[in-house]
């Protein structure tokens, strides 16, 4: 059989079918503002699906939501934030919008996340040297959700407020427990390569009304209670269009038809390398841990593969226009961030190097995965 050679992505926009009725009830109405029912009605659906109280504000994009929760949070100029080293730039940059200090630490190896030991190193470091950090930037990478009690307890131990960063992990849980209502602030992105979207949006979840009210105070440039403009604190321009929350909410009808789909694919590809020496797909470390999978990733040692590293493979796939991925290329080692402390040894170093985030969409089809298969076999000839 001849097979189609048009582009795998890695991860791309998914419809379910609906969302065009939410935007056209928006033109109908002629709510073509950043507000109106379809963004209500979004933060309601999220609310429902977060449960344990979450309050839910609709934002432009999911570092919107980063840059309000630090600044909830309290965190100022000269202040230090600490971040995982492990994540997506935008996990880190917030911190620089607001003049404070990022301070990086290390993964571990079960979750890719925040390690607990180079945490409280950094901490107990960064107290003695006379800052206490103000916030700790914890992530859920690939869905993966954070070790959630060590994680807590620690912060709590110092009293450092934690900021979850739960862009890639809408539809994970821990414990039955959904991911976003862990931290003090939580944070999803529906950006478009995202498990679902608003083509580029995100949200801020907070533990109270007043906190969400807040939120959106900033993010609709804080504009004090009074009959004429009137302003007291700086505001930003960072509320959800109600065209795009449209999107949103048809998304979500299919939320977890997209879970069920993005953890179909990861064992597609656990079947695929169970016989592989050398090859480690990222899975779970107990059923404590829901991950979605929003992107299956896989590691290669090359020592047992015989010299196929994660290039080998990535090229072989590009060749055959299939798109995968490095994993996320540590902040301590980015040229914009290097200058700042790094607290941890070569966890994240080694995951990166070797590696790779493969085809996760929840809109692959039977022919695009005998595609991925047909690289992967001829790569690891067995
Ligand atoms: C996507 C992502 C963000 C940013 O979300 P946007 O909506 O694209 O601004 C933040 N953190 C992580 C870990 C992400 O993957």
């Amino acid at each position: 059989m001849k097979l189609n050679n048009s582009k795998i992505w890695l991860s791309s926009p998914h419809m379910g079918g609906t969302e065009q009725k939410y935007i056209q009830e928006a033109f109908d109405a002629n709510w073509v503002a950043p507000l109106g029912p379809n963004v209500n009605g979004l933060e309601k659906d999220l609310e429902n699906y977060m449960g344990n109280q979450a309050h839910v504000g609709a934002l432009s994009s999911g570092t919107a939501a980063i840059h309000l929760g630090l600044i909830l949070l309290g965190v100022q100029a000269g202040d230090e934030v600490i971040c995982q080293t492990m994540t997506f730039s935008a996990s880190a940059n917030p911190i620089l919008y607001l003049n404070a200090t990022p301070i990086f630490v290390d993964s571990e190896e079960q979750t890719w996340n925040l390690c607990p030991i180079a945490l409280e190193l950094a901490i107990k470091d960064r107290i003695q040297k006379g800052k206490n950090p103000k916030a700790i930037i914890a992530v859920h990478l690939y869905g993966m959700p954070y070790q959630i009690e060590v994680i807590r307890a620690i912060a709590d131990k110092y009293e450092i407020p934690i900021l979850e960063d739960s862009a890639e992990a809408l539809g994970s849980s821990y414990k039955g427990q959904k991911c976003g209502t862990f931290g003090d602030i939580g944070v999803l992105s529906f950006n478009g390569n995202k498990i679902i979207t608003t083509s580029g949006g995100g949200a801020i979840v907070t533990k109270t009304a007043a906190q969400k009210e807040k939120a959106i105070f900033y993010a609709t440039q804080a504009r004090d209670a009074a009959p004429h403009y009137q302003h007291s604190e700086i505001g930003y321009n960072y509320r959800m269009s109600n065209i795009c929350a449209g999107i949103g909410r048809g998304q979500m009808e299919v939320l977890d038809h997209h879970v069920a789909l993005r953890r179909a694919m990861h064992d597609f590809y656990v079947d695929l390398f169970k016989d592989l020496p050398g090859v480690t797909v990222f899975s779970a470390p107990s059923t404590d841990y829901f991950s979605n999978y929003w992107l299956s990733a896989i590691l290669i040692d090359p020592i047992i593969t015989k010299g196929i590293t994660r290039e080998t493979l990535r090229l072989a796939l590009e060749a055959e226009n299939i798109e995968s991925r490095s994993l996320w290329k540590p902040m301590h080692l980015q040229p914009v961030f290097e200058k700042y402390p790094y607290y941890g040894s070569k966890v994240a170093e080694t995951l990166f190097e070797n590696g790779l985030c493969l085809p996760s969409g929840s809109n692959l089809t039977d022919e695009d995965r005998e595609r991925i298969a047909a690289v992967i076999g001829s790569v690891f000839v067995v």
